[in-house]
């Protein structure tokens, strides 16, 4: 369970009058919900992202993720509670000199994952997005789709309970883009919970899920299932 309570987010940034990019937004996630947050550029979305990350702090009010308040986490436990989350973004992110395999494998790793974990789990994740024969191909090699489905595959290697997915179809065509969303839908099933945060009309129409819309820092709407209103 996710509860952002109360969240009031400004940025004040030296000027006199700080900038409220949240405003009063409260709001509550269950397991393995998947949830698709809207907006227009600019509506708070990735603030909302990086306050779940612990990467802002709010200016009012507390996100908790299952019983742990995040924003009181010690700095140096932050990358354990951060490993509970995989994060996919637009631009991939990818390490350019390393392959698909070595690329999910440096989570694993970074995790103090044994090689024999690492042998056993990056094949079966590369299988499951679908890039088995891609194991040894490098970010320039693949398409934005397979580099997606890397990054996906990155995200997902440590078994984190949320995917925090941010604009992950803004590169890509109407077709991949598709795939992208196919591909988390089935992460979803298989237990884990997603939050997407896009402006994609078409994905979030056809997905028939939960939407929150967010209009210059407030939830507008909030609806089972939704479709993209602004
Ligand atoms: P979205 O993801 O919906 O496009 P963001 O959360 O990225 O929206 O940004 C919301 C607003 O907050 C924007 O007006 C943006 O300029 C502002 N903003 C984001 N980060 C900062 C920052 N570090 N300092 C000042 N303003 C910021």
């Amino acid at each position: 369970m996710i509860f952002f309570e109360k969240i009031v987010k400004s940025y004040t940034n030296n000027h006199p009058a700080p900038t409220t990019v949240l405003d009063d937004v409260t709001l509550t996630i269950a397991p393995n919900e998947f949830l698709s947050v809207v907006g227009q550029s600019g509506a708070g979305k990735t603030t909302l992202l990086k306050l779940l990350l612990a990467e802002e702090h709010p200016t009012a009010g507390s996100v908790f993720f299952e019983s742990v308040n995040v924003h009181t986490i010690p700095s140096a436990r932050l990358p354990y509670y951060r490993r509970k989350i995989g994060v996919v973004f637009q631009d991939f992110r990818l390490l350019p000199i390393k392959t698909a395999y070595e690329n999910i494998a440096f989570g694993m790793e970074a995790a103090g994952r044994t090689d024999e974990e690492i042998e056993e789990d990056v094949p079966q994740v590369l299988e499951l997005v679908g890039l088995a024969d891609k194991a040894e191909s490098f970010p320039h090699e693949l398409s934005g789709g397979e580099k997606q489905r890397v990054a996906i595959a990155r995200a997902i290697i440590n078994q984190p309970d949320v995917i925090i997915a941010d604009e992950p179809t803004g590169n890509l065509d109407p077709l991949n883009a598709w795939e992208i969303i196919k591909l988390l839908q089935k992460i979803n099933e298989l237990g884990t919970t997603v939050i997407l945060a896009t402006h994609d009309k078409d994905i979030i129409n056809s997905l028939g899920r939960r939407v929150v819309t967010l209009e210059r820092g407030k939830i507008v709407r909030d609806d089972k299932q939704g479709r993209y209103i602004l």
